[in-house]
């Protein structure tokens, strides 16, 4: 006798159900049916940089696998109120060092131990990014800065319900922790 499980993905192929929607041009992981199935990522997550083979891409965005069904949940959901957003999230050790030597300065001080905040504009030591565990999501809206618009206020009202939280001095910068 069939389990349930499989009773109901069989009623489903008969159905034609479709769990993934996907489009032509853009990559998109499996979308949890409701809010309810999301796994929340808060507290979760990689606690230091990871590789490229742990992050998977959600609407062109790079993040770690324990958030993309949380993101893609909150893109579709915002575009379904006609707010649009794109972004970077991930990054690699080696590119974090780029921006340190771009916004920090070329000594191994500067690269390594200069505190975030005298870096032009603030940049994570090495090894201390949420960008390079695939955690933080740099947002703009409709191809614009973030700031002062509808996508900031929609991601006030509604990104802690995906697990995203604001680092307050940079309107554009969401991640599981708010760092
Ligand atoms: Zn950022």
């Amino acid at each position: 006798m069939p389990s349930a499980t499989l009773m109901a993905l069989t009623a489903l192929l008969t159905l034609g159900f479709m769990p993934v929607v996907l489009t032509p041009t853009i990559a998109v992981v499996e979308v949890a049916a409701s809010p309810t199935e999301l796994t929340y990522p808060s507290g979760v997550g990689p606690d230091g940089p990871i590789a490229p083979a742990d992050t998977v891409v959600v609407e062109g965005i790079r993040v770690h696998k324990s958030i993309a069904g949380a993101l893609a949940a909150l893109l579709a959901d915002a575009r379904g109120d006609g707010v649009l957003m794109s972004g970077w999230g991930y990054r690699s050790s080696a590119d974090q060092i780029r921006l340190r030597r771009a916004h920090c300065g070329t000594s191994e001080y500067a690269i390594w131990r200069m505190p975030s905040s005298q870096c032009r504009p603030p940049t994570a030591r090495p090894g201390a990014s949420m960008h390079e565990r695939g955690l933080a999501i740099d947002f703009t809206c409709n191809g614009r800065p973030m700031a002062g618009t509808r996508c900031f206020r929609w991601l006030q009202a509604n990104a802690a319900m995906y697990g995203l939280y604001n680092l307050k001095s940079e309107p554009w910068h969401w991640s599981t922790n708010g760092r």
